[in-house]
């Protein structure tokens, strides 16, 4: 999925735990994609493209066994909920956190291509539904969903719904191979797309996490401008 719609799922957790601070919200939702920018650059874990790249389908996530398979990322949810709840006693952040891990993991199963192994080191089954390789439209459609809803049972304002809504349409051309777009720039260029999609996750938990934020409410003045005091003394 998406930078844009990972962070929506901080909305959700924001929703649920509502005195929880937005920040490590945001953090946990994108923990996965962060790893993985890190191990790219790394050469730990590998991306490709084909030599033409028209839409998604042309970038492949070739190898991403710790940042994205599911021991790890269930494993890396279970270990931040025990540091936190267990360890720190801070039962709501450890759980919020924990669901904000494994909701990456599900977000992604439900639109990459099969690339998602069991555990590092597992050849296969690769997970994964296979809209961004079969249905990359039909993936644009359950993203641009999952954002609008997110942000609809946070009830966030018009700021960022434009904001959800935007962030789904400037990926249009890379979930449609008709539709060009500057992803031909990233032909034979990997750490290009890992690049890009790091400036993405940045800017999205940026721009979500102000945009989520409540107006303060004002303290209400008085109504009526009191009458000054009556100074017997000056009457006199
Ligand atoms: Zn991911």
């Amino acid at each position: 999925m998406f930078a844009v719609d990972h962070a929506a799922t901080a909305l959700l957790l924001k929703r649920r735990y509502p005195s929880l601070p937005m920040v490590p919200l945001l953090l946990a939702v994108q923990a996965m994609e962060l790893a993985w920018v890190v191990f790219n650059y790394l050469g730990v874990e590998r991306t490709t493209t084909e030599r033409v790249v028209r839409s998604v389908a042309d970038i492949h996530l070739e190898s991403m066994p710790y940042s994205h398979s599911v021991a790890t990322a269930l494993g890396a949810a279970l270990i931040a909920w025990a540091i936190i709840e267990l360890g720190m006693g801070r039962r709501e952040l450890g759980r919020a956190v924990a669901l904000g891990i494994a909701s990456h993991l599900v977000l992604d199963l439900l639109t990459h291509a099969h690339d998602i192994v069991l555990w590092p080191g597992g050849v296969s089954p690769r997970l994964g539904l296979g809209l961004y390789d079969s249905a990359p439209l039909a993936a644009f459609v359950v993203e641009l969903l999952y954002g609008v809803i997110c942000w609809r049972l946070y009830r966030g304002g018009r700021g960022l719904l434009a904001f959800v809504v935007l962030g789904n349409l400037a990926n249009l051309s890379l979930l449609s191979a008709s539709i060009p777009g500057p992803e031909a720039f990233l032909a034979g260029r990997p750490l290009m797309v890992v690049s890009l999609i790091a400036v993405q996750i940045v800017v999205t938990l940026v721009l979500t996490g102000m945009l989520a934020r409540r107006p303060t409410l004002a303290q209400p003045g008085p109504l009526v401008t009191p009458l000054p005091e009556m100074n017997p003394a000056a009457n006199a």
